[in-house]
C-alpha cells in the first residue's frame, strides 16, 4: 500500500514497510546499521520520506508500507480478540510461539472471529484498517464451514439454507448448502454475523455439533491445526 510522499519517522517506516518490527529497528538504527540517502542515520526518530532511499545493513530496502497477513490453522477452546497480544486463552496465545521469525514482533489484528470451539482458518494482518473494510456488512467474501451436525438434513432443510433463513436480525443471504455425509454439512456464506453458522443450521432444526471453517475468499486453509503460515503479496492482493 503506498503511502505517497509524507514523511515518517525512520524506525516506523521500517516497520511499516515490513523491513523488520519497529522495536528491531530502532536498535538496528542506534547499532548504524542503517543509512538514509548515503549517510548512517543513528535517530530512531530522524525523519524519512517515502522517497528516501535506505538500506540496512548494506541492502537496499524499500520503505512503501507493506501489508503483512498470515493463516492461522485456529484450535478449538481459544478465544479470538482482534488486537490483545497480552491475553492469557487467546487466539494470540496460541499465535505467538508458532510465529515463523520474519513474523515476529509486529501488532496483529485478528480479521473477523471465530466462536472459542469453532476450528479453522482465521486470517490476520498488520494493517487494522483492512480489518474493518474485510469485515464490513458490505464487504461479501465468500467463507466456506463444514459442520457436524445433529440429526441428517433432508433436500429441503438444505434448500432453505441456500434461500435465506429468518433469524432474530433479519434473513440470511443466499448462501451455498450440501450435503457432504450424513450429518456434515458445507455452508457458504456471504455475511459474517454473531454464531451465524450455527443459528442457520438451528433454525433448520440441525443444531451444529462441530464447526470447522475452511475457506475465506480464494484462501483455503492449508497448514495443520496450531500453525500459521504468512500469505504471499498475490495471495494479499487476493484475499484481503
Ligand atoms: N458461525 C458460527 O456460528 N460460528 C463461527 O465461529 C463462525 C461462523
Amino acid at each position: 500500500v503506498p503511502e505517497g510522499s509524507r514523511s515518517d519517522w525512520l524506525a516506523r517506516a521500517l516497520g511499516r514497510a515490513g523491513v523488520m518490527p519497529r522495536a528491531d529497528a530502532e536498535q538496528a538504527i542506534r547499532e548504524g546499521r542503517v543509512e538514509v540517502d548515503g549517510r548512517v542515520e543513528r535517530e530512531p526518530f530522524a525523519p524519512v520520506l517515502a522517497g528516501s532511499v535506505v538500506r540496512v545493513d548494506g541492502t537496499l530496502r524499500s520503505l512503501e508500507a507493506r501489508t503483512l497477513a498470515l493463516m492461522f490453522h485456529k484450535p478449538a477452546g481459544v478465544v479470538v480478540h482482534g488486537s490483545d497480544p497480552e491475553g492469557i486463552g487467546t487466539v494470540f496465545e496460541r499465535l505467538r510461539p508458532v510465529l515463523p521469525p520474519e513474523l515476529r514482533g509486529y501488532e496483529w489484528y485478528a480479521v473477523g472471529r471465530l466462536d472459542r470451539d469453532t476450528t479453522g482458518l482465521l486470517l490476520f494482518t498488520n494493517e487494522e484498517r483492512l480489518v474493518a473494510h474485510a469485515t464490513s456488512p458490505e464487504t461479501h467474501v465468500p467463507k466456506r464451514y463444514v459442520a457436524d451436525v445433529e440429526g441428517r438434513p433432508s433436500e429441503a432443510a438444505l434448500q432453505r439454507l441456500r434461500e435465506g433463513v429468518a433469524l432474530d436480525d433479519g434473513p440470511t443471504r443466499p448462501a451455498g448448502a450440501r450435503l457432504l455425509a450424513p450429518g456434515r454439512v458445507e455452508l457458504v456464506l456471504t455475511e459474517g454475523r454473531h454464531h451465524q453458522v450455527k443459528r442457520m443450521l438451528a433454525a433448520v432444526g440441525h443444531p451444529v455439533r462441530t464447526l470447522h471453517r475452511e475457506a475465506v475468499g480464494t484462501l483455503v486453509l492449508d497448514v495443520p491445526e496450531g500453525t500459521c503460515r504468512p500469505l504471499t503479496d498475490a495471495e494479499i492482493q487476493q484475499g484481503l
